[in-house]
């Protein structure tokens, strides 16, 4: 059986990942069932109902099951890496970790499986953000780029379920 990957018609429930070309892509932290009963992240909290993830009570009944964010900082896996380098003083590199912090934040408010999963200092020139999400990478290089200006280069990973996003200050 030839089965065409494409078109898979609207799946209704979760949110989409929102780039048309990400489709057709295999993405294994889509939830596998269609979900239609309330469902309770246990490590979280997030609370998937009517159709998506938000932060509230849990309905009486629901179902526990970790979240694809959970999951995929339970496996250490990320969607999203930014890299950003440049000369920074420890004060500027708390003052963009602040930054990117306040960022998640506002994101996760709407969307509670956008998170960052760690910020990492390999060197002094280089800070290294995770996210659980595609679109946190974005939001995070657009709040550097307008409160520092400096450029940034989005690129998506063949497979479409990795963007790697580099900003530096010059
Ligand atoms: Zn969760």
């Amino acid at each position: 059986m030839a089965k065409s990957s494409s078109q898979t018609g609207s799946r209704g429930g979760a949110r989409r990942w929102g780039r048309a070309q990400l489709d057709n892509r295999k993405d294994p932290y889509r939830p596998s069932k269609k979900m239609s009963q309330p469902t309770v992240c246990p490590d979280c909290g997030a609370v998937f109902h009517r159709g998506r993830w938000q932060w509230s009570a849990a309905p009486e009944g629901a179902i526990r099951t970790r979240c694809e964010a959970c999951r995929r900082i339970h496996d250490g896996f990320p969607a999203g890496i930014v890299t950003i380098t440049g000369e920074f003083t420890p004060a500027q590199a708390a003052e963009i970790e602040a930054l990117v912090r306040h960022e998640e934040k506002a994101e996760m408010a709407e969307h509670p499986l956008n998170r960052i999963m760690a910020i990492e200092r390999p060197n002094n020139l280089t800070m290294i953000i995770t996210t659980t999400d595609l679109h946190l990478p974005r939001r995070i290089a657009r709040g550097l780029k307008k409160a520092y200006g400096g450029r940034f280069d989005e690129h998506f990973e063949k497979d479409g379920d990795t963007v790697r996003i580099a900003w530096q200050t010059k």
